[in-house]
């Protein structure tokens, strides 16, 4: 048989959709797993989303939309955007796409060319690397500090004649850790003095807790040069609805809508009219599953540094970053294996010696996992 794709092969498949698979096959075995890996709101879709899709489906809106979306949508993105995120944005700057993981594909097709360079800021989601590789390009790393997980000039030593782009994404995942401005001026000036793209992937933008949400397009003339990348899966827990969607100059839009056009067309035309609801909707539901979010943060958090485990700032998101003595994939492993509670890896992010814990989960099940981790004593 001939070879199958090179490119493909040395694509590393989704570490955190691998250990959720493992997570769920343990318990469908009977074995009882808390889940504490994948990061998905435990929260329901809220029914007046889910109604607004049910009566969509009614009305027959089961056909082929425009591709980049339905106008009401865009024009709702381009409302939210130019209100809440302070930069100007028409409907004919968006694109909706299967879910933010998929704008943020269709975009590295869309930028890159062979052998461009795009620097990542580690700890790093697992999916923007294999992203860039699959467009042909080629990540280079920039850890954070490691204590503030904040950037300082020595990003600067990163960049050369071939960068192309820089991936920001504040909230982080995995961290937590939200960017203050001066971290956010840095990437704007290095963008601005050598003319490199910036993605800011804001989808956790509604999950920041004692700090301020900042996007990167707002500053200078970023909005020139940059991809904002949002969705609906983690601010309205819409995580099966499968709708994101990218915000960039037209240019940009138009390259991206080509990926998509001759992939998956579009995103769900019915799904759409449940994120206008969202959007337009009345959003004391975001901010109760805040509320929430926040409740158990503080929670897992405090019982973590009891436990004698340093912690990441936890500022946004929904996940917790521990510091870990020893290699974090065995103590994961131990961790799932002899405390049932599975976890993700910090080297899955570019972070060996460190384990990500989503709190998206109950308050009861929570206070059961760390009463476990606890059980297994400090790694
Ligand atoms: N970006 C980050 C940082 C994420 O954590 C996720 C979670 N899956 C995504 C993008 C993709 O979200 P979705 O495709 O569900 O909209
Ligand atoms: N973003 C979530 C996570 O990091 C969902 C899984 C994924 O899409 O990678 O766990």
């Amino acid at each position: 048989m001939r070879q199958l794709s090179e490119k493909i092969a040395a694509v590393a498949p989704s570490a955190t959709l691998a250990i959720s698979d493992k997570a769920k096959k343990m318990q469908r075995e009977g074995i009882d797993i808390i889940s504490l890996s994948i990061g998905e709101p435990d929260f329901d879709t809220p029914r007046h989303i889910k109604d607004a899709c049910i009566d969509a489906l009614n009305r027959g809106e089961t056909h082929y939309a425009p591709s980049n979306g339905i106008p009401e949508l865009l024009s709702a993105i381009g409302e939210k955007i130019t209100k809440e995120n302070h930069f100007s944005c028409r409907p004919e700057q968006v694109i909706v796409a299967c879910g933010a993981k998929d704008a943020i594909y269709d975009a590295m097709e869309a930028v890159l060319n062979p052998g461009d360079e795009t620097i990542l800021l580690t700890p790093a989601w697992v999916s923007y690397e294999p992203c860039v590789q699959i467009a042909g390009g080629k990540i280079v790393q920039h850890a954070v500090n490691s204590k503030t997980f904040q950037l300082d000039d020595s990003l600067l030593e990163r960049v050369n004649a071939k960068t192309k782009m820089i991936v920001v994404n504040s909230p982080s995942n995995p961290s937590g850790a939200v960017f203050d401005k001066s971290s956010m001026q840095l990437v704007a000036d290095l963008c601005e003095d050598y003319d490199i793209y910036a993605m800011s992937d804001e989808i956790y933008e509604k999950l920041v807790y004692a700090k301020e949400h900042l996007s990167l397009a707002a500053l200078g003339d970023m909005a020139h040069r940059t991809i904002t990348i949002n969705g609906f899966s983690k601010a309205y827990a819409m995580t099966g609805w499968r709708l994101g969607y990218a915000v960039a100059p037209i240019q940009i839009i138009r390259q991206m809508s080509k990926v998509q056009q001759h992939s998956v067309s579009q995103a769900a035309t019915f799904a759409m009219w449940g994120a206008v609801a969202a959007l337009k909707g009345d959003q004391s539901c975001v901010g109760e599953m805040r509320t929430e979010f926040d409740r158990r943060r503080k929670y897992i958090i405090s019982e973590l540094n009891r436990m004698g485990y340093e912690t990441a700032p936890a500022d946004g998101a929904f996940y917790a970053f521990v510091k870990v003595c020893g290699d974090d994939r065995e103590i994961a492993n131990r961790w799932l294996e002899q405390g049932h509670v599975a976890t993700m890896p910090g080297s899955a992010f570019y972070a060996p010696g460190w384990i990500r814990l989503s709190y998206a989960t109950s308050m009861e099940k929570l206070k059961e996992a760390m009463r476990r981790i606890r059980q297994l004593g400090v790694q």
